[in-house]
């Protein structure tokens, strides 16, 4: 029977395919007594030997799929795997103490990792994490269920899941992965994030598909409006196809937008650009059009990896992005871990509120030595292109003070050792956290630019968690709070002389759009795939115009008022 479920539409596009349950199991370990030792030994190795042939697999396509970086983390899985001082000490419990072999994997294990987080050491923290995957895996075995891993995956499907994290999402192959549906996530997390990079079509939020949907039932996932069918009739599947038909025929339509700039009808000019995780990703940004990299998200080069990027990795993947950019102006911020973003070999407490917690540049100001070689290796790359420097999540003045001293520091240390850098690196912030949005006036006098992070903006403001679909609602770009808080940064920035650009999803949104160029914002910095379509709609509005009805939105009361103004403005 054809089912319809709705949720939220996180990146444009339609699918249609089978459906793949992407499952996370849980692994309920008891102890029992045994009487046959060496049966029991014989199943702790063939788990193993199970174990070592899928990581062998997953491996050798992870490097294909991706690149041998991200597969090197399944390498350390595998030296586990053969490690005679974790196995020797499993195997003596089971002939000694006559327990079930996956009792005994899991003290063991959890003895070492226990162990190897105490101590103060990143290399043995990072054993720790290896440890912990792979004893997982191999537990799955013992106890007969399937893990699954996003890479492994060799058939056209749409994923169903409980929820994507980053490094899920990072493993998808756009060749396989035709969409995704998940039941938990809103529009700005960063599972859905990297959805529209990826340019797969995705609904997040969407609660009930997990309970719903079965293992090869054919889905549609419509993206664009945030819809799912499930087990669709012929009738439906040709309705669909037809409305992917016609999105494409947009895109091309689009697409001839290129190579113009971006200017309104009057005459205008405003710099399109697009965020981005990972060198890979600049490519789609230029063959989008995009004018600049408004947000360059560095954390990725830190997730799906058991170790810190050294400074020469880093140096590497920011040349190759400025280079590939060309001069033309590339922000990138500086590590914003923490939140839903968590490095599996930085084992951090948990904490109540991670959002709110030890999170971006007050970590980055706790690990210094950790921001330094981040620092050093932007500045060293600096010489490649036109580079812009911003940390994320500035709550004070101090923060960013503290954060600039640095980085001034390891700018004069390099020039000490004769090594080149630029002398022309904007250095910015991101405004997402509302202290700093209303204290913007202050600040402009200090940075070089804003970016407008309403992602978190919005989160902080409406105090209503980004990640959460039951308070998705409060998600309120349009809401006036919100665009009094913009209007204030915009204006101060240009009190100053400086510039302010928005990196958050807002950016590219077809109704904050038109609001936005009003406030007089300068730089639009969205998914790639959204340019051109925000390019067509900026081409046909009047900066001169939009800016005699920005005190009439911001007097009004609600976001739906707001919004019902802008379409009734863009529609006439
Ligand atoms: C934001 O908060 O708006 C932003 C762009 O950063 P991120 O989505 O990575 O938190
Ligand atoms: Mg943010």
């Amino acid at each position: 029977m054809t089912q319809k479920l709705s949720g939220i539409a996180a990146s444009n596009g339609i699918a249609i395919a089978k459906a793949f349950r992407l499952e996370n199991p849980e692994l309920i370990v008891k102890k029992t007594s045994i009487s046959n030792i060496n049966a029991e030994l014989a199943r702790f190795d063939s788990a193993m030997a199970q174990s070592k042939s899928e990581l062998e697999t997953i491996k050798a396509q992870t490097a294909q799929q991706m690149n041998d970086e991200e597969a090197a983390i399944f390498s350390a899985h595998l030296l586990v795997l053969s490690d005679p001082e974790l196995l020797g000490p499993i195997t003596d419990k089971i002939k000694s103490e006559n327990v079930n072999a996956e009792f005994a994997l899991q003290e063991t294990a959890n003895m070492f990792i226990g162990l190897f987080e105490s101590m103060d050491n990143e290399y043995m923290k990072e054993r720790a994490a290896d440890i912990r995957d792979v004893t997982k895996r191999v537990l799955a075995h013992l106890l007969g269920v399937s893990i699954q891993s996003p890479s492994m995956i060799k058939d056209e499907v749409i994923i169903i899941a409980e929820d994507l994290t980053p490094s899920d999402t990072v493993q998808l192959n756009p060749h396989f992965v035709k969409g995704f549906i998940t039941d938990i996530g809103g529009r700005t997390s960063h599972s859905a994030i990297l959805a529209r990079t990826l340019e797969i079509p995705a609904v997040v939020g969407a609660k009930t598909v997990m309970s719903t949907i079965q293992n090869g039932m054919i889905v549609i996932v419509d993206g664009l409006d945030g819809d799912i069918i499930v087990n669709p009739d012929t009738e439906t599947i040709a309705r669909y196809k037809e409305k992917k038909a016609s999105y494409e025929l947009q895109k091309s339509e689009w697409a001839t937008l290129k190579n113009e700039a971006t200017i309104t009808s009057d005459g205008h000019h405003v710099e399109l650009g697009a965020n981005i995780g990972t060198p890979k990703d600049v490519v789609g940004v230029l063959e989008h059009g995009g004018e600049a990299i408004g947000l360059y998200r560095t954390e990725f080069l830190y997730m799906g990896r058991n170790q810190f990027p050294t400074e020469e990795e880093q140096f590497e993947a920011y040349s190759s992005v400025l280079k590939q950019m060309d001069d033309k102006p590339t922000v990138v911020r500086t590590l914003d871990i923490g939140g839903d973003k968590e490095l599996s070999y930085l084992q951090l407490p948990k904490e109540m509120n991670p959002f709110l917690g030890l999170r971006a540049i007050r970590l980055c100001l706790e690990m210094e030595d950790m921001f330094r070689t981040q620092l050093r290796a932007l500045l060293r790359a600096s010489v490649h292109g036109n580079l812009k420097i911003m940390f994320p999540m500035i709550a004070t003045l101090e923060e960013f003070r503290q954060a600039k001293t640095l980085f001034l520091e390891e700018k004069a240390k390099l020039k000490e050792e004769h090594i080149e850098v630029s002398n022309t690196i904007e250095v910015g912030i991101m405004v997402e956290i509302p202290s700093t949005a209303v204290m913007a006036d202050i600040f402009a006098k200090e940075v070089d630019f804003f970016s407008i992070g309403t992602n978190d903006l919005i989160q902080y403001t409406m105090a209503a968690d980004r990640m959460n679909e039951r308070v998705s609602y409060l998600y309120q770009p349009f809401n006036p709070a919100i665009l009094r808080l913009v209007k204030n940064v915009i204006d101060a920035s240009h009190k100053e002389g400086k510039w302010t650009g928005m990196c958050g999803e807002m950016a590219g949104d077809e109704i904050a759009i038109p609001i936005l160029l009003g406030l007089g914002l300068d730089e639009f910095s969205m998914s790639a795939s959204s340019i051109l379509k925000a390019r067509s709609q900026i081409k046909k509005l009047s900066k001169v115009e939009m800016e005699s009805h920005t005190d009439a939105i911001l007097s009004l009361s609600t976001s739906d008022e707001v919004e019902s103004y802008v379409r009734a403005l863009t529609t006439k």
